[in-house]
């Protein structure tokens, strides 16, 4: 039977845009290097009994009526795939020496919580969250589907939001005048984005915290499970998605897309797909490279030329006989860092490879849900997560393996001294697993070029009008992925549910 819809990678836009389809009716193949679906959201198991998800940690959107409970209720998925909510009162924990502030939900509290810590600010700091919520507002209705009439209504507040396109989140720090201790509290979550406050867009800064804000949430049955809930409804409507295949070229006939050659990691053996329409998750410009970038139009050409994200460092670690819960880890994140100012401390890590005063964010997933599939009763996951940069890694990873190791060891033995010190005092000795990532594990393990974590990078040149989106300039063809949509477990969702509206013309999506 013909494919209706070849799609090259399963990342979280490519499974919800495969299984919207499927559901249709419509004759969906998809086509996955690695042996897990998933993407950046693909769980694997260590010792047969510890699981972990590779890069989720928590998620917005979740609520109802909001994109992801719109897809998932298109479905028939939202009793199956349900989220518990992060403590409102503070879902984010930001951790730095002399100073403690619990993020909340209401933005009135948040003003409450930091004038107490800045008395002598409080009118910059109510100001300055008022602006976040305001341009958030607005963000909102500039994103797709726009509704010129309510565009219209509140001109002068999306006219203010437009002045910020280009702004970094530092420069709106800097307009509204906030204490250094303030922005490092406010911008502790900077691993959302891999980017310090100088570099980050502050409409993606704004997106994210905002998210969050109205509701942070984590599967009920961990990421895993919402991985495969849309493998099923895609195979279930008789779709595949076929793993350990490479694609390692793109056919073409003119300039129409027709298929593709992928590689079996198993077999070795290569193989020819085609179908009536190629959906791409894999890296926009990576397939733009393999297909011939000449072949695209100006404007794609210029919209594909973007930076990629930095890369990640993340570790794994399980713990047994010891309940986080008693040092105070919960239904939050915690976000630490010994540095106050961190521009520098990212330029520290990034730049000079130092981690001596790391920043870095505490995930706790055992804690979200009473679901103990991820490991046994008596033990529970932490797992640390900071930025890295890939030519270090490439190049230590290349030139000297045991290096290369040792680094990352220093960099957890640098995390863990700190935990100790202001968290779990013996945490080292509870510790029965623990394995570390580096920018080229994620390389070698998602196929992201320069083991990129987000995509492209959040800079205000890559959130601009001119992001790419689905559109290729080819015939038949489509990207669907982070760099053509937004990064993040949401975005992804609107991603490809955005790119299911534009070819099927069933509307889905709301403003949320
Ligand atoms: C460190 C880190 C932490 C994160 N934390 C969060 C979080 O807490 N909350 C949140 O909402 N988001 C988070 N994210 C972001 C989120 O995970 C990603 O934005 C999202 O999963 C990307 O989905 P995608 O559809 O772009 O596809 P990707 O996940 O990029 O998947 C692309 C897929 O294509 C496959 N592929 C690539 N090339 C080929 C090829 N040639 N042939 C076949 N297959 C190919 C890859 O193997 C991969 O499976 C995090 C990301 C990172 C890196």
């Amino acid at each position: 039977m013909a494919i209706d819809y070849l799609i090259v990678g399963s990342g979280l836009s490519a499974l919800v845009f495969g299984a919207l389809m499927a559901k249709t009716g419509k004759k969906v193949q998809i086509l996955e290097a690695h042996e897990y679906p998933g993407g950046f959201g693909h769980t694997f198991t260590l010792a047969k009994k510890y699981s972990f998800n590779a890069q989720l940690h928590y998620v917005w959107d979740c609520g109802e009526g909001q994109t992801v409970n719109r897809v998932l209720k298109k479905l028939d998925l939202d009793q199956q795939v349900t989220f518990n909510r992060y403590d409102p009162n503070g879902f984010d924990h930001m951790r730095m020496p002399g100073y403690a502030l619990d993020i909340p939900s209401d933005p009135q509290a948040l003003i409450h919580r930091l004038s107490v810590l800045f008395p002598d600010h409080a009118d910059q700091i109510r100001q300055f969250v008022l602006e976040i919520q305001k341009t958030s507002s607005s963000l909102k209705r500039l994103s797709p589907p726009i509704n010129p009439a309510e565009l219209l209504q509140h001109l002068s507040e999306v006219f203010s939001t437009v002045m910020y396109l280009n702004r970094t989140l530092q420069d709106v720090f800097d307009k509204f005048k906030l204490p250094q201790a303030a922005q490092t509290l406010l911008a502790l979550q900077w691993e959302d984005f891999l980017l310090p406050p100088d570099q980050l867009s502050f409409y993606a800064w704004v997106i994210l915290f905002t998210g969050y804000q109205n509701g942070a949430f984590y599967p009920t049955q961990h990421f895993e499970q919402v991985i495969q809930s849309l493998v099923t409804v895609i195979k279930e409507n008789g779709g595949e998605v076929l793993l350990n295949l490479e694609v390692t070229d793109f056919v073409l006939k003119g300039n129409a897309v027709k298929g593709v050659q992928a590689i079996d990691r198993i077999t070795h053996q290569t193989h020819e797909f085609t179908g009536t329409t190629i959906v791409c998750n894999m890296d926009p410009k990576k397939a733009a490279k393999m297909i011939g970038e000449e072949k695209f139009s100006r404007s794609i050409r210029q919209k594909l030329n973007y930076d990629y994200s930095p890369s990640n460092y993340m570790a794994y670690c399980v713990v047994k006989d010891l309940d986080l819960r008693d040092y105070g880890f919960g239904e939050w994140n915690t976000f630490h860092t010994e540095h106050q100012d961190l521009n520098e401390a990212f330029y520290q890590m990034y730049e000079q490879h130092d981690f001596s005063r790391p920043s870095f964010a505490i995930t706790t997933p055992t804690l979200l849900t009473h679901e103990h599939r991820d490991c046994p009763e008596d033990c529970q996951i932490i797992e640390f997560l900071t930025v890295a940069n890939y030519k270090y890694f490439r190049k230590l990873k290349d030139s000297d393996r045991k290096a290369y190791y040792q680094k990352k060891e220093e960099i957890l033995d640098s995390i863990l001294d700190i935990v100790e010190k202001h968290y779990v005092p013996n945490l080292r000795e509870h510790i029965v697993l623990k394995v570390t990532g580096s920018p080229t594990t994620n390389e070698h393990f998602c196929l992201c070029p320069q083991g990129n974590s987000y995509g492209s990078s959040l800079t205000p040149r890559n959130m601009t009008l001119g992001r790419l989106n689905h559109e290729t300039s080819l015939q038949n063809f489509y990207f669907c992925n982070a760099s053509s949509g937004y990064p993040g477990f949401a975005p992804t969702f609107w991603t490809g549910a955005l790119l299911y509206q534009r070819l099927s013309g069933d509307v889905i999506l709301s403003k949320g």
